[in-house]
Parts: structure tokens; C-alpha cells; sequence
């Protein structure tokens, strides 16, 4: 699948934006890199895209893809989310509507969901707090379809990576 040569025309006016604002140059590796995150749809981690990228340019560099990776963040076209593994995966940011996440503990699989009785209801928590939400990441942790099967037949499924963060709890009553 050959990308077209505008295909990401906008994106890059953004990306090109930032970094001159940053005081930085255009540069055929970051170009290539910010192409090749724009090209794949899934969560990556900065070493994953580091990957993509060798196959297609050796010579690019893992701080130069991690370095790129925040310009992309910072100039709103990647946005960072964690799925407790303590990675920091990027997705795409710009022109993509919002989602949460489930993450299979057993297989590491993602999947994204968007539900817009939980989003009201996330609302209707933060109105009853006074709180004013800016941003939320709803991540659910657990065994796909595929792993429960597996568990299923005798194999032991070991308890999800949970935060070691103590988290003040609210009913919803
Ligand atoms: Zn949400
Ligand atoms: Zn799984
Ligand atoms: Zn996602």
C-alpha cells in the first residue's frame, strides 16, 4: 500500500509548523519517520516504530525516532497512552475521534471501544464533584476472546498488571 503523496498533506503543514517553531530543521529522517507513524494504525512504543523505520532507513537513529515521537506529541498529531505495562505507547492524535481501551493482560492485544453512555456518565461523576474534566483515558484490563478459550482448557492465567497507585474511590450513588 504506497502512500499517496498528499495523502498526508495537512499533517505535515502541522508537523512542519511546530518544528520551525521549535527552532529545529526539516529533515528527511524525521519526515520519514513521522510518515511511517502516520501510515500505521495501531498503538506503538518508540523502540516498535524504531523498527519500522530500519526497514526502511538503517541509518535512523533510536533517539532521533523517541525525539521525533515527542515533536509529533507535542504538535498534537501523536497522543502518549499507558496500558499499565510501564511503556509509554503513542497513537494517532490528529483527526481521530476519541476512545478508550481494553487491554488483554494474557496476550497484550487492544482493543478500542467508544461508548457513548459511559462518556455521559463519566460526565455526569465529574458534574456531580464539581469537576471539570479536560481529558480522560478509560482503559479496562483483562483476557480477550482468544485467551479466555486457552484459559478455559487448564492453562493458569496469571492476575492483570494493576497500577500501584492507591486511587480515592467514588460510588456512583
Ligand atoms: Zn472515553
Ligand atoms: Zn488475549
Ligand atoms: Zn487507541
Amino acid at each position: 500500500m504506497a502512500a499517496k503523496k498528499d495523502e498526508f498533506k495537512k499533517e505535515h503543514e502541522i508537523f512542519l509548523e511546530h518544528i520551525q517553531r521549535s527552532g529545529l530543521r526539516r529533515t528527511a529522517q524525521r519526515d520519514l519517520i513521522m510518515d511511517i507513524f502516520l501510515r500505521t494504525e495501531d498503538h506503538l512504543t518508540s523502540e516498535d516504530l524504531y523498527w519500522l523505520v530500519q526497514k526502511e532507513d538503517p541509518s535512523v537513529g533510536n533517539t532521533t525516532v523517541y525525539r521525533t515521537l515527542k515533536l509529533l506529541t507535542e504538535a498534537g498529531l501523536a497522543r502518549e497512552v499507558r496500558f499499565g505495562d510501564n511503556k509509554t505507547y503513542y497513537e494517532h492524535h490528529y483527526n481521530h475521534e476519541h476512545h478508550d481501551h481494553m487491554i488483554c493482560t494474557e496476550c497484550g492485544e487492544i482493543f478500542e471501544f467508544f461508548s457513548p453512555e459511559i462518556e455521559s456518565l463519566q460526565d455526569k461523576m465529574a458534574d456531580k464533584l464539581g469537576f471539570r474534566p479536560t481529558h480522560h483515558s478509560l482503559r479496562i484490563w483483562g483476557l480477550c476472546k482468544s485467551c479466555q478459550k486457552v484459559e478455559t482448557s487448564g492453562h493458569a492465567v496469571a492476575s492483570g498488571a494493576q497500577p500501584k497507585v492507591r486511587m480515592r474511590s467514588v460510588t456512583g450513588s
